[in-house]
């Protein structure tokens, strides 16, 4: 294995496979290696993750390390650190990436600090050449592109979910595996987990959704929400919400798009009852086609609407409903918020 290769750290996928943060961190992690003219390996953490790593044989990498330990099963902060942090001490990597996930949210920062690396989050394209990497970065909600470069190694960066393509599957496999098996004392643990909340939601997970039918404070309640979550079922799409409604407990604080919510950019957008504040709009620009239902003609969100409907969602929305109903026809599922 080279050193200073690329390491992309991998989240096992919400149902089989990778998930696709991992895929598009690939595609990242190949561009960034072949800018650097090195390797490229993963790095798979869990429990029980060798299918994880037979998958990744399909993903053309020179390396792909296993860290397997009854510790990891749960992603617990104190012990992925110490697992990425032998991964690190074992292939010296250039540069590590990984999804800008809950999870790197958190392990960045501190593997960055523990590496004495730079950190770069949020990064939406990688450009450059052997001589100086820059990577891309909205900032100030989206309104500039920042580039950042390095001036030295290791460093490490997160990237926004389908701001790379995923990187294709081949037949064939590559890659030689690599298990690791560091101790993961239980000294190690300075954060104590109280609770699991498991997401009861049967539907696509927010971030990965084609369709995102989001609600705002216009709803007013629940029972708004009812009715965004029967469209949304209707269309085998997720529910996402502005801030305000995450806030007052209508939905879970995993529904909040926007700039300290999830970033999304799904095919179709529909956005009730929603302004279109600045910090919303970061969350979903990326989105192929908007369509607002608000009733003030005057509201930000429509200059960002592909399609817009001026009216009172309680009017338009079960209106929008029917006629989806009527053209699709009974059994759809229903996705609960
Ligand atoms: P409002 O701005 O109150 O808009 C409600 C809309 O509903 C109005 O346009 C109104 O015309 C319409 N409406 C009312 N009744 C009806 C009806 N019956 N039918 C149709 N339309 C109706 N916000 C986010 O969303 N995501 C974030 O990540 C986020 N991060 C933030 C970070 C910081 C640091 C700060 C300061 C703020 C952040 N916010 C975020 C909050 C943000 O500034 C806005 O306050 C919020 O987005 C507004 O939510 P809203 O559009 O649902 O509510």
């Amino acid at each position: 294995m080279k050193k200073n290769s690329v390491l992309v750290l991998i989240e096992s996928g919400e149902h089989e496979g990778l998930a696709a943060v991992s895929r598009e961190g690939l595609s990242a992690g190949r561009r960034l290696a072949e800018i650097l003219d090195t390797g490229l390996c993963a790095c798979v953490l869990g429990h029980a993750v060798e299918e994880a790593a037979r998958e990744l044989g399909h993903y053309r990498l020179d390396t792909i390390i296993t860290v397997n330990h009854p510790r990891l099963e749960h992603c617990h902060p104190d012990f992925t650190l110490a697992a990425l942090l032998t991964v690190c001490t074992d292939v010296e990597p250039g540069a590590i990436l990984m999804g800008q996930t809950l999870l790197s949210l958190d392990l960045a920062p501190r593997l960055a600090c523990a590496l004495d690396a730079g950190l770069v989050t949020d990064c939406v394209g990688i450009e450059g050449d052997t001589r100086q990497v820059e990577f891309i970065k909205p900032v100030y909600s989206g309104n500039i592109l920042a580039r950042l470069a390095f001036t030295s190694g290791p460093y490490v960066a997160t990237l926004r979910p389908r701001a790379f393509e995923g990187a294709p599957r081949q037949e064939e496999t590559t890659g030689k595996i690599i298990a690791l098996s560091p101790e993961l004392d239980a000294a190690l643990e300075q954060t104590t987990v109280i609770e699991r909340v498991t997401d009861q939601d049967q539907g696509p997970a927010l971030g990965e959704a084609d369709i995102v039918v989001a609600g705002g404070r216009g709803m007013g309640g629940q029972e708004g929400f009812r009715q965004i979550t029967q469209l949304a079922g209707l269309l085998n799409g997720a529910v996402g919400a502005s801030r305000p409604p995450c806030d007052l407990g209508w939905v879970p604080p995993s529904s909040q798009v926007g700039q300290t919510g999830e970033i999304v950019a799904p095919s179709l957008y529909i956005a009730v009852g929603i302004s279109g504040s600045t910090q919303h709009i970061a969350g979903m620009a990326g989105a192929r086609t908007v369509i607002a239902i608000n009733k003030d003609p005057r509201a930000n969100i429509f200059k960002i609407a592909d399609f817009g409907v001026v009216g009172d969602y309680t009017e338009v929305l079960p209106a929008f409903t029917q006629g989806l109903e009527d053209m699709l026809g009974p059994g759809m599922r229903e996705v609960k918020p």
